[in-house]
């Protein structure tokens, strides 16, 4: 089959999101058994800045599908949209991000398109002449094997799982645009309301610092975040009970039913390593983990463990940091 492999950006107050370079790294581990041309499709509105972005940075044509109201996701249009598109413009594989716009939009457009829909895929690979997909289940305590009978394939790809530097490819993509007329909308969006704290940043950050149910108290939280201040593009991330409580967002949750994250540093303090925290952490670059538990579950992912109760070992390390020129400290 000579379909491309077909992504579909995701974007956001004109701002290509850090998961669309995920996914042509995916795109990429698909290529390697199944080659065919990479293809990215965006829809966007009145501009192709964008395109032309992903188009340079990852070195593959982009389809800049254009569309009235586009400024910001809206289900109704992208899977109209999408739909028109795809009735004449075949894909062998179609990846989205198994975000909440991925999970929204992707199986209603494979009821529509008549095609299959894997989601919350983490891998790629090959059995004899056979293609499947792995997708955790049972709350990431097991894993799947999927094999779609008959292509295309929708796919919804986890976060956090593949690694892709934007502006690796000398040769830039070419951009097509194509205006799509008007479909027809039955709702309208009134705005996007933004999360308090820094949870936003998560997604993005290169060192999180995490905390969990060992950290006691609420007032206890202030040496986390003046631990994650000390470092620059860092946020504050954390295990399920410490959103239940209400001492975080849920947008800081991080896990199977939270966040996968990805970052070069995730320090984990106080988490006992539940099998639905380590789903998300998966693609983390180095895991320092802190622990009274010394059979801490944490302790078999982590690279550095530390043996330590966080409300005496983090003041400690807050100073020894503001000591460190290249941290918070004074040259
Ligand atoms: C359907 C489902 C979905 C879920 N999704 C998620 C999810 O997305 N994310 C998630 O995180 N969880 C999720 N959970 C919950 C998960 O199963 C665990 O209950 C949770 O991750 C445990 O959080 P924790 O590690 O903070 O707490 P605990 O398991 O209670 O661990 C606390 C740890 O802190 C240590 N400790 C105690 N005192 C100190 C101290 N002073 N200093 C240092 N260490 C100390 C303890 O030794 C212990 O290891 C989910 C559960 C279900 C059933």
């Amino acid at each position: 089959m000579n379909s491309p492999i077909t992504i579909i950006a995701e974007h956001f107050e004109g701002k290509i999101r850090p998961v669309t370079y995920e996914l042509v790294a995916f795109a990429h581990e698909i290529q390697k058994i199944s080659p065919q041309k990479i293809l990215v499709v965006i829809l966007e509105t009145g501009q192709t800045a964008m395109a032309d972005e992903i188009a340079k940075a990852a070195g593959i044509d982009v389809v800049s599908l254009q569309h009235p109201g586009l400024n910001s996701y809206n289900q109704e249009i992208y899977v109209s949209v999408l739909e028109k598109w795809f009735s004449k413009n075949l894909f062998s594989y179609l990846c989205t991000a198994h975000t909440t716009q991925g999970m929204d939009f992707a199986p209603i457009l494979s009821a529509r398109l008549n095609c299959a829909c894997i989601t919350g895929v983490e891998s790629m690979n090959r059995q004899n002449s056979t293609f499947f997909f792995t997708r955790p289940i049972f709350n990431g305590k097991a894993s799947a094997k999927m094999v779609s009978s008959t292509p295309p394939t929708i796919l919804t790809v986890q976060t956090g799982i593949m690694k892709f530097k934007p502006g690796e490819s000398a040769l830039a993509g070419k951009v097509k645009t194509e205006s799509v007329s008007p479909v027809q909308r039955f709702t309208r969006p009134l705005g996007v309301v933004r999360a308090r704290s820094d949870s936003q940043t998560i997604s993005d950050a290169d060192i999180i610092i995490s905390v969990g149910r060992g950290v006691g108290k609420k007032e206890n939280l202030d040496l986390i975040y003046r631990l994650a201040s000390l470092f620059s593009k860092s946020a504050v991330g954390g295990s399920r009970p410490l959103c239940d409580l209400g001492w975080l967002g849920y947008s800081q949750q991080i896990g199977i039913t939270g966040m996968s994250v990805s970052p070069r540093l995730y320090m984990a303090c106080g988490i006992s390593g539940a099998v639905q925290h380590l789903s998300g952490i998966r693609g983390a670059d180095f895991i320092v983990a802190v622990n009274t538990d010394p059979k801490a579950n944490i302790f078999n992912m982590a690279d550095v463990c530390i043996v330590e109760d966080l409300t005496t070992f983090i003041p400690i390390l807050i100073e020894e940091l503001k000591k460190t020129p290249a941290v918070g400290g004074q040259p």
